[in-house]
């Protein structure tokens, strides 16, 4: 039986909601001990200085209070510090968070506060200084258990690590952990998809994310690939493997709650879910992003930059969009379609409709009254099927 309290389907055709106040932040600690072979994200290989991190962090903060319209509310209901690798940040870093963000911001009992940590730095000290800052919730980026996989990765631990990371986490109070995998490799690395997310399942995370690799064209990976060096998994490989991970999580109890994400009952993130929405949030560091109807804007994103133009007189930005209609509405059915909350079909067209239908005789998504979610072989196609009802909507 679906949860009565969950979220009403996205309804693509409603005017924007005035903006609310901002109660959803996401920090980005920028730093790793070196680059993963596929990473894209805004990094810093370069030795993590926690005391400068908080620096640049406040003097942003305060400029967004002198400019007044990214500003958060008195109680936050997420937090999430992201990277990166904010575990090498040390043992002090969240509770050297604390008076950045407003420590009376955090007094709410119901706040969820994640951290990301990777398993060679995520040390009792470090569980135990996080834990007692307020951190509330583990995301741990296993990624694999195969030994030679995780080398071709550029990881810096080995299956032993995830594992004792996950013990340390739960010897420390942690009692909402979520971990990463990886699937979509390269058949030469022989890596067993089913073995790896048995190994996770035995661990008992309370949350799980999937991300099938890609390789981005300024990644080492996208040049490997470019230049024939490398090749990825084929889409026979990569829809297998989502598709055997989407069967195993939902029998071990794991609920598919959005394409990449999958939730014991209770344990879906809550700030992942304010990004789903369309509700505001704040992004603090180097390339994060920042949303509040109807302006989305993002940081500079080369943590040197980032850090000089937090001693200007503005944000560091590196630029921002305004969304129009067209925008909004495209963004609605992306996020509706990507999630369980499902996309009303109330006010749509036939045309959409009549797609809507066609879809669920393909078995690409299931329509129960008014509502259309997309199911997971659908959600394999996701980005072709939303551009197709976002042109029946323009039609
Ligand atoms: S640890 Fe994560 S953020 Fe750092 S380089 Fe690897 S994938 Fe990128």
């Amino acid at each position: 039986m679906r949860n009565p309290s969950a979220p009403h389907a996205v309804r693509v055709l409603d005017p924007p909601a005035k903006p609310g106040a901002i109660r959803s932040v996401y920090v980005h600690a920028p730093f790793c001990a070196r680059r993963c072979f596929y990473c894209d994200f805004a990094v810093s290989v370069a030795s993590a200085d926690c005391d400068v991190w908080l620096g640049a962090l406040t003097a942003e903060i305060r400029s967004l209070e002198r400019e007044g319209m990214f500003v958060l509310d008195d109680t936050l209901d997420t937090l999430y510090i992201g990277g990166g690798t904010p575990s090498l940040l040390g043992a002090q870093a969240m509770e050297g968070l604390l008076p950045v963000i407003g420590e009376e911001r955090l007094r709410n009992s119901d706040l969820e506060w994640t951290a990301e940590a990777n398993p060679e730095s995520f040390t009792q000290e470090v569980a135990n200084g996080w834990r007692s800052a307020g951190v509330n919730r583990i995301s741990l980026g296993i990624q694999s258990f195969h030994a030679p996989t995780l080398q071709w990765m550029g990881r810096l631990h080995g299956a032993d690590g995830a594992r004792s990371a996950v013990r340390v986490a739960r010897e420390e109070g942690f009692s909402n952990l979520s971990v990463d995998l990886i699937f979509g490799l390269p058949a030469h690395l022989e890596r067993d998809w089913a073995s790896d997310l048995d190994e996770a399942l035995a661990l008992e995370p309370d949350h799980v994310s999937l991300y099938g690799l890609t390789a981005e064209s300024a990644t080492p990976l996208g040049r490997a690939v470019a230049e024939g060096r490398e090749n990825l998994s084929d889409g026979e490989q990569y829809e297998e493997e989502y598709l055997l991970a989407v069967d195993r999580l939902a029998e071990a109890g794991y609920e598919a709650y959005e394409v990449s994400n999958f939730a014991r009952p209770g344990f879906t993130s809550r700030h992942n879910s304010v990004y789903w929405s369309g509700e505001p949030y704040l992004g603090l560091g180097n390339g994060a992003h920042s949303y509040r109807h109807p302006v989305r804007r993002w940081n500079t994103r080369e943590w040197d930059a980032y850090r000089v133009g937090t001693e200007g007189p503005g944000p560091p930005l590196e630029d921002e969009e305004k969304l129009d209609v067209g925008k909004v509405r495209l963004e609605r059915i992306w996020l509706g379609l990507r999630t369980t909350r499902g996309i009303s079909l109330q006010d749509l067209p036939s045309s959409a409709r009549n797609r809507a239908a066609r879809w669920e005789k393909s078995s690409l998504a299931v329509a129960e009254g008014n509502v259309l979610r997309l199911t997971p072989r659908g959600w394999l196609v996701m980005d072709r099927l939303t551009v197709e009802l976002e042109g029946d909507l323009e039609g």
